[in-house]
């Protein structure tokens, strides 16, 4: 067991050097283009233990009970437990066993060793806020607005508009040229991989991607919602990256509800799970907030 968390403290040493530097890469407001981007992979494979790990049995403990209950603002509003992050946590300590698990547990104190945190294998609201800028960074659109850039939209010969059986709704729908190559070598393999996908051909259809930013701005003008958490001044998708995709929706909501038991609902999802575990095979990262909504950040290395 040690041997196996001191390479995982490793790897995860290294991979986050490799995520600076990526992040670095992106400084002086260098407006969103394609990037090499590092991302973690699970050192531990299925075979994992996940609970023969006695010395975190305490930190198990209290991560089952926080999943479900800890009152956290981390991402700018009150919520009740963390199991909405679950998957890209255990993605991201490359864990295979579930957040109650002392597996899980050992994986996270040495993520938080990584990171320089109290190292107690304990999820708590400082190591869900580490996990939330490591998340962020892999998005140049947020490196870029962090440096007061909104990125200015494409150039119309550079965006594509979907197949009908490619978009969700009846609208026509635009993004990137790159983009919707990526996309649709990502669906190719979802539906070869994954038997849920496979079944429900709505499943990674796309309900949003490029809008027009003056459109935007009217729209949630009109809505009274610019400018906060659900609706940004500068959205993602002025640049012809972003995807909200449709994963399902809790009962009585729609699929772009950021409301709490939707955004639970979507990441319990096999389709969510799905792209959690292989979306960055295909240049996609998640705005972990909204499950439905991944931006292309150009092919892995
Ligand atoms: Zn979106």
């Amino acid at each position: 067991m040690i041997w196996k968390i001191a390479c995982a403290l490793i790897a995860v040493i290294l991979l986050s050097a490799l995520g600076v530097l990526a992040f670095h890469r992106l400084g002086g407001g260098a407006p969103a283009r394609p990037i090499a981007v590092a991302f973690p992979h699970p050192a531990l494979g299925p075979d994992q233990a996940c609970d023969p790990a006695p010395a975190f049995a305490d930190a198990a403990a209290r991560n089952a009970a926080s999943l479900t209950s800890a009152p956290w603002s981390v991402f700018g509003r009150l919520e009740a437990g963390w199991e909405t992050y679950a998957p890209l946590t255990t993605r991201e300590i490359a864990s295979a066993c579930p957040p109650s698990a002392e597996g899980f547990a050992a994986a996270l104190a040495a993520w938080q060793a990584s990171q320089h945190l109290p190292a107690a294998g304990v999820m708590d609201e400082p190591t869900l806020q580490a996990l939330r800028q490591v998340w962020l960074r892999r998005r140049p659109f947020v490196a870029a607005t962090a440096h007061g850039v909104c990125p200015p939209p494409p150039p119309p010969d550079q965006l594509a508009v979907l197949r009908p059986e490619e978009a969700y709704g009846p609208q026509p729908i635009q993004l990137g040229v790159n983009v919707l190559v990526a996309y649709r070598a990502l669906v190719a393999a979802a539906r070869a991989d994954s038997s849920a996908i496979r079944a429900d051909r709505r499943l990674l259809t796309i309900f949003s991607g490029y809008r027009d930013p003056t459109v935007d701005a009217i729209r949630c003008a009109a809505a009274g919602d610019c400018g906060t958490i659900t609706r940004a001044n500068c959205s993602a998708h002025r640049t012809g990256t972003a995807i909200d995709i449709y994963l399902g929706e809790a009962p009585g909501l729609r699929p772009d509800s950021s409301a709490d038991p939707n955004r639970l609902f979507q990441s319990r999802s096999p389709a969510y799970r799905w792209m959690v575990a292989n979306a960055d095979r295909f240049g996609f990262v998640n705005y972990p907030f909204e499950p439905w909504h991944w931006e292309w950040v150009g092919a892995r290395p």
